[in-house]
């Protein structure tokens, strides 16, 4: 069932965003509303992709900017504590064959 998602730039240029799935409206992450400011549109199914780029072009200096770098920077840190994970698994493993 496709979901509603809306971008609404407001006159001092802070961005409103809505999304009637049911992880939005708990006012929770909805990845719907990420992937289009990552410009992500494979699943979008309305006749209006050209506003992707507009959306997005509202994005630079914004408070969604700000915490989509913080969002990019959390992202990489675990990615980093998953491999370094991995490698102190793997040396458990080993010393286990010992
Ligand atoms: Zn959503």
């Amino acid at each position: 069932m496709p979901y509603l998602v809306e971008f609404i730039r407001n006159s001092d240029s802070t961005i409103a965003t809505h999304c009637t799935c049911p992880t939005s409206q708990n006012g929770q992450y909805c990845h719907h509303r990420f992937n289009i400011i990552e410009g992500k549109t494979a699943d979008i199914v309305s006749e209006n992709l050209d506003e992707v780029e507009t959306v997005q072009s509202w994005i630079p200096g914004s408070e969604i900017e700000t915490a989509m770098v913080e969002v990019q920077r959390l992202d990489d840190e675990i990615a980093k504590a998953k491999e370094l994970l991995a490698a102190v698994k793997n040396e458990a493993t080993r010393a286990m064959m010992n």
